[in-house]
């Protein structure tokens, strides 16, 4: 066997092992579950004074986690119970839904990215110690794909912009409009909603290949 032969097996059993795709343009692709991110203040209203999540999981982003607390969610339509509370404390309050379940609960929430809830949709929260009405904070976030800025060079793409992500599976799908996120503390990975994962029958192993261009009919 030649040199090259043992190299290319080598390198396709590694990227089995590791998980990343032989093809540079693949990207992992994880589905996010309806959750929230809370204020230290709003954490407090809900779980008493004092409170700190409990870790349950680490996310695979570095630093963030999965707490152990959930809460109930309440629209003027119905409700939601035991949404995920994701860690650690952020500045603002933010309730991530799929279409479905703003549709259940009877808001219409906004497609928005991660951060960006000013005038977003109104939505009441339930903890075992109190409950809270915010007058906004609930979205439908944007697709997206966390990345390095070694990666971003690979790509060939900037913080900010908008691909395409194809995905190849039983049933396939072309995802547009979604946003690049580009920071050293990231890790490679695409964020979609139930959702569309289940419109592309995705999973948590699914790949995607990324594409230039947003995807938009033009
Ligand atoms: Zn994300």
């Amino acid at each position: 066997m030649d040199q090259q032969a043992i190299q290319s097996i080598v390198k396709e059993v590694v990227s089995r092992l590791t998980g990343a795709s032989v093809n540079p343009h693949m990207i992992p692709i994880a589905v996010s579950a309806r959750h929230c991110h809370l204020s230290k203040s709003d954490l407090e209203a809900l779980f008493g004074e004092g409170y700190e999540l409990t870790k349950k999981a680490d996310l695979s982003q570095p630093g963030q986690f999965a707490a152990n607390e959930t809460i109930t969610i309440v629209g003027p339509r119905g409700s939601l119970e035991k949404v995920r509370i994701l860690g650690p404390a952020r500045n603002m309050t933010q309730v991530e839904v799929s279409q479905t379940d703003s549709i259940k609960l009877g808001v219409k929430a906004p497609l928005r990215e991660s951060g960006d809830i000013k005038d977003s949709a109104p939505i009441t929260l339930v903890g075992p110690k109190g409950s809270l009405y915010k007058k906004e904070g609930l979205i439908i976030a944007q697709a997206h794909i966390h990345m390095t800025p070694e990666d971003a060079d690979r790509f060939n793409v900037e913080n900010g912009e908008y691909v395409k992500v194809e995905v190849n599976g039983d049933r396939p799908v072309t995802l547009g409009k979604v946003l690049i996120r580009v920071s050293p503390r990231y890790k490679l990975e695409m964020h979609v909603d139930t959702d569309e994962a289940n419109a592309g029958i995705i999973t948590g192993k699914t790949m995607g290949k990324l594409m230039k261009g947003e995807g938009n009919a033009t």
